[in-house]
């Protein structure tokens, strides 16, 4: 560590890109700090198994990807800070990250802070939430042993999640607004397959229903209502980025405010680069994430030399 909590290389999120950055980073002789509020890992810890990175041929669990990366963390000797950013002060010589466990100032600045859910906005999503609502099937599904829910949303996530979900509730509604999946074909396969999953396509959900619990939804079918019992509702509507701390920050960004960046991962402000999900990209995968954040440490090691 350096003084005054100062860093070459402040990085904004402990995901496969925010790690993959301090790996390369402290490789080209970087000191670098990760600040992460929740687990190192990110999102990829709520995920039941991760089955499509390049030589691991037989998957392995989100937990334990998290476990490894924190192991790889703790080798190399990058501290990481449980804290969440509140305010970021970029100027091209300083850059100086207020945290809720003290202020870090970074040469350069990598945000690889992911993503998080759409909501849906209809009536009973957030008083529900935890009590039937979820957007985690990792973490809740246990809960919805032999009973049946509606999983919401057409994405590789909704379809990945309903296969999950589908070795422990009996019945799934798999709700859909159109009449064909956005999804990868593979899981399409899968899904359709599922003996327990009725798909409900050109289906939007109105309302959710339930006194403590979710006991029902409301759902507009092919332009019907009609009223659909269900003991839980898991919604994958996709997601959106996280930069909330960003607030008063002028970056580019694209019309769902995803962050900008170049080849090198180079956002428009001088030494912030933008790794992983949370930035503007065709293709989000833990792979393409880690190649962000190697991309990204790389680009702010030729800045900083
Ligand atoms: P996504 O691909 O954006 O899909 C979101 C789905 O939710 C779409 O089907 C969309 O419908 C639907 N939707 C959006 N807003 C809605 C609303 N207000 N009401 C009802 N439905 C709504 O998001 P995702 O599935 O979360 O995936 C995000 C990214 O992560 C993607 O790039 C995906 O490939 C990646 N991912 C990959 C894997 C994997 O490879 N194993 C797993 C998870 C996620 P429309 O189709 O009509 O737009």
């Amino acid at each position: 560590m350096e003084n005054d909590n100062q860093y070459d290389l402040v990085i904004i999120g402990g995901g496969p890109a925010g790690t993959a950055a301090a790996l390369y980073g402290v490789r080209a002789g970087l000191t670098a700090v990760i600040i992460e509020q929740m687990t190192l890992g990110g999102e990829i810890c709520a995920t039941d198994r991760l089955d499509n990175y390049p030589a691991i041929p037989d998957g392995i669990s989100g937990v334990e990807f998290g476990l490894l990366l924190q192991k790889q963390m703790d080798n190399l000797k990058v501290p990481i800070i449980p804290a969440r950013v509140e305010k970021v002060f970029f100027e091209p010589d300083l850059k100086e990250i207020t945290t809720s466990m003290g202020i870090y100032k970074g040469k350069t600045v990598v945000i690889a802070t992911g993503t998080e859910p759409n909501l849906l906005g209809i009536e009973g999503e957030t008083d529900l939430r935890g009590r039937g609502v979820s957007y985690c099937a990792t973490c809740d599904a246990a809960f919805f042993r032999g009973k049946t829910i509606a999983v919401v949303g057409g994405g590789d996530a909704a379809l990945e999640e309903t296969i999950f979900l589908s070795r422990f509730a009996e019945k799934i509604y798999l709700i859909h607004r159109r009449d064909e999946f956005r999804g990868c074909s593979w899981l399409q396969d899968k899904v359709l397959k599922l003996p327990g999953v009725e798909v409900l396509w050109n289906t939007t959900v109105s309302r959710i229903e339930g006194e403590n619990k979710v006991s029902a939804l409301q759902i507009v079918q092919d332009g019907a209502d009609r009223r659909l019992e269900v003991d839980g509702i898991f919604i994958y509507a996709g997601r959106l980025p996280n930069t909330g701390f960003l607030e008063g920050v002028e970056y580019e960004q694209d019309e769902r405010g995803f962050i900008i960046t170049n080849e090198k991962m180079e956002t428009s402000l001088e030494g912030v680069y933008a790794a992983g999900d949370v930035r503007n990209k065709f293709l989000r995968q833990v792979v393409t994430a880690a190649a962000d954040g190697a991309i990204a440490a790389t680009a702010a090691a030729q800045y900083i030399f």
